[in-house]
């Protein structure tokens, strides 16, 4: 069967002399292996550099049921992402999205809505003038939500207290259901939870109410962003077994 559709580019790897194997996630079919013929060789290559890692491109397969690689006749780049290579911030934050997609999402199950938050989070950190880590944070708590474990920050689950009007010093996430516990009402026993800061509380309530776009209005200090990056993927490692750290996010802090 040929079918045609978009798709973000995850990962690639040479294969033989003159092929690729790449890992695309598309808007038909979600996470899928295709192999491209000729695209070591100038003269045979007639992707261009639709297959580099992070682009979002256009694709024409040809895809055989019960196969778990097809075979990839055309592809070409839909909106090019100029900028994502410019810097090490943009790039790293970009290839963490990328690793993250590869690393929790199974072959060939569709999900047209992770495909548009993925498209629409590489353009931002593409576009957005700073904060671009913060595209990846707003990412992971939309990926919760549509996991099913999503985060429910807006109030404390003992006093009720709201998130927006107040400022805990501090709270227990807890990461079974992703509620938390505040400062004042931890005082009175023993809760279990990940601690977090208050303002770490504030800035996940941020990304839980606002799309992708709005996430790199937020300015966020280093150490709150690796606090809620590191308190992110221990939420997903409690929800999805077997996620490693992600390497290019290791990556974006050595620069800094
Ligand atoms: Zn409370």
């Amino acid at each position: 069967m040929i079918v045609e559709t978009e798709a973000v580019v995850l990962h690639a790897m040479n294969y033989r002399d003159t092929s690729k194997i790449v890992t695309l996630y598309s808007r038909k079919f979600g996470k899928i292996k295709v192999i491209a013929k000729g695209t070591r060789n100038q003269k045979t290559n007639k992707f261009g550099s639709s297959l580099e890692p992070m682009t979002l491109s256009s694709v024409v397969l040809y895809k055989k049921e019960h196969r778990d690689l097809h075979l990839l006749s055309k592809s070409e780049i839909v909106t090019p992402l100029s900028r994502l290579q410019d810097d090490s911030e943009r790039m790293f934050t970009g290839l963490s999205l990328i690793e993250l997609v590869n690393m929790v999402m199974h072959d060939e199950e569709e999900n047209e809505l992770i495909f548009l938050l993925l498209a629409e989070s590489l353009k931002q950190i593409d576009t957005a003038p700073k904060n671009v880590v913060n595209v990846l944070i707003a990412f992971m708590v939309k990926l919760f939500q549509q996991f099913g474990f999503g985060l429910s920050v807006d109030e404390c689950v003992q006093c009720g207290r709201r998130t927006e009007k107040e400022n805990f010093s501090s709270a227990f996430l807890r990461l079974s259901d992703g509620k938390y516990i505040c400062s004042d009402c931890s005082k009175e026993g023993l809760v279990s939870g990940t601690r977090i800061s208050g303002e770490v509380l504030k800035m996940l309530h941020y990304m839980q109410m606002h799309g992708i776009e709005q996430s790199a209005i937020l300015d966020i200090p280093i150490k709150n962003c690796v606090e809620i990056l590191a308190t992110s993927q221990a939420y997903l490692r409690y929800h999805i077994e077997g996620t490693r750290t992600l390497k290019s996010l290791s990556l974006l802090y050595s620069t800094k």
